[in-house]
């Protein structure tokens, strides 16, 4: 029987967990030929999750942890996920119901029938979102998709159906600075998607601010093109071919015998400019060098400080406490 690992990131989800658990176990019963693993990531939630996580565990064989020594955030759990999940497909849902998991089904035929490596998802329309966010994230997907070399699908979600292979050819990308989104296309295989109307959280609050998608933005321009650092040099070229102007002008009329000094404001203007566009450029070679920083640490993604083994090697010593 072909093994289902089912992924869940977790960050204080101890209100949606009962729900998701609900569901994820209302949607296995109708999918009896295949066997399931469901695992959750405890991404240092501050609340009962990890005791939920626990419990869970306890009771049913098929459930499975493993929990972070602090947050290391979405991406890290996703990743820590993928290297814990041992099925012949993976797939990735959100705790809070916003990927619905009675989807599954769907997805693991399409893909069954269409036998391609993957099955995307994303939302017909972003319905509930406050409309200052839906407008920041079509701009995002417009110009990543125009500075970079990977396709990113505007409004898909991270809940996705993938192959082994194509699981392990995400996990040999051990990259720190993780973009999953990008990362999903960058390797390749084929992908079918299947659209559906946006979910309302069921329970608990977002975990992603404006500021916190802001960065996460910037780190996958940074992650996933190379184009900012062009614009440095785009930008100096502009600059030099109108000072070479500048200067011609400045000559011509010293021959002509015209007075060249034009005031102190059009100086000052021009070299507050210039002055800008310069700590523009350095910023941007900043955010370079400081991901290729982070990288050369070759810190891990993430430390994790129990899983559910520990909970099966208490359970094994305490008949021997006894005697
Ligand atoms: N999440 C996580 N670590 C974080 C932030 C979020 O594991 O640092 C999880 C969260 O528990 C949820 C999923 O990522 O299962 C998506 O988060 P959320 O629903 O808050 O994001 P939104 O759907 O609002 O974009
Ligand atoms: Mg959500």
């Amino acid at each position: 029987m072909e093994l289902i690992s089912v992924m869940v990131p977790c960050f204080n989800e101890e209100e949606s967990l009962p729900l998701f658990r609900e569901e994820i176990l209302h949607v296995m019963a109708t999918m009896p030929e295949y066997a399931f693993e469901v695992i959750f990531a405890d991404d240092g939630s501050g609340d009962g999750t990890l005791k939920l996580l626990r419990e869970y565990a306890a009771a049913d064989d098929r459930f499975r942890y493993v929990s972070f020594t602090r947050n290391f955030g979405k991406e890290a759990a996703m990743y820590a996920l993928l290297q814990a999940s041992r099925g012949d497909f993976v797939v990735y849902m959100d705790a809070d119901l916003q990927d619905p998991p009675s989807l599954l089904p769907r997805m693991m035929a399409l893909l069954k029938e269409k036998g391609c490596d993957s099955i995307g998802t994303r939302r017909s329309s972003r319905k509930g979102e406050p409309p200052i966010r839906s407008f920041f994230a079509n701009v995002f997907y417009k110009m990543i998709n125009r500075i970079s070399n990977v396709r990113l699908v505007p409004a898909a979600r991270d809940y996705r159906l993938m192959s082994r292979r194509m699981a392990d050819s995400i996990l040999s990308l051990c990259e720190y600075n993780r973009f999953s989104k990008g990362i999903f296309e960058w390797v390749g295989y084929e992908t079918e998607w299947i659209s559906y109307e946006n979910v309302e959280r069921s329970a608990g609050k977002t975990k992603f601010s404006f500021w916190k998608l802001f960065k996460y933005s910037l780190e996958c321009i940074i992650a996933f093109s190379t184009a900012p650092l062009a614009i440095a040099s785009v930008m100096g070229f502009v600059f030099c071919f109108a000072a070479f102007i500048g200067i011609l002008v400045v000559i011509i009329r010293a021959l002509l015998g015209v007075d060249s000094a034009f005031g102190w404001a059009s100086m000052m203007c021009v070299i507050l400019f210039v002055g800008g566009v310069l700590e523009f450029s350095i910023g941007i070679l900043g955010g370079y060098l400081s991901k290729t920083y982070l990288e050369s640490k070759r810190r891990p993604i993430y430390l994790s400080k129990e899983t559910e083994n520990d909970l099966k090697e208490k359970k094994d010593v305490r008949p021997e406490e006894k005697r």
